[in-house]
């Protein structure tokens, strides 16, 4: 039961916690390959399936771009150096979206610790870059799903 809660949220949205969580704990070893896979990347909180959704359609506009690029400070998802362009795609769980976010009812003070967390170094990174002169364009992961041409025309405009 408690590992069907947290496969929910591993399943719907990415990361960059989990530190001191026993990660083969939370991916049970009968998932098909691919699965599995796609579970790893959401703990990773990298090329989460709203991420690959925007990028698939920029690459068809014809849109090019670094993804993850660590010579950017707080790593965006999608970034262009010379454009000053950081484009976030935030997990509506691991960052507490306001809309979708739903308390865990077990270890209620790590869940909260940890998206506080998340929350304040996504406000630090935002607070940087723009002081650098970047534009940011953060999404939720719940607008993509909903309207991901919408997402994509907006990050056109800057990218
Ligand atoms: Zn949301």
């Amino acid at each position: 039961m408690i590992i069907e809660f947290k496969m929910i949220h591993i399943l719907t949205t990415p990361i960059n916690l989990i530190s001191n969580v026993d990660v083969n704990f939370l991916v049970p070893d009968n998932l098909s390959k691919e699965k599995r896979s796609r579970v790893m990347a959401s703990i990773r909180g990298k090329n989460t399936k709203p991420e690959l959704i925007i990028r698939k359609l920029l690459w068809s506009m014809g849109k090019r771009y670094r993804i993850h690029d660590k010579s950017v400070y707080g790593t965006p998802d999608i970034s262009h150096k010379t454009k000053r362009v950081a484009i976030f795609i935030d997990g509506c769980f691991w960052h507490g979206c306001r809309k979708c976010y739903i308390q865990p009812k077990t270890n209620t003070v790590f869940w909260k610790k940890k998206i506080e967390r998340n929350h304040k170094r996504r406000a630090d990174v935002k607070h940087d870059l723009k002081r650098k002169n970047w534009k940011i364009l953060p999404f939720w992961e719940h607008e993509v799903y909903k309207n991901p041409q919408k997402v994509v025309n907006e990050i056109a405009l800057w990218l």
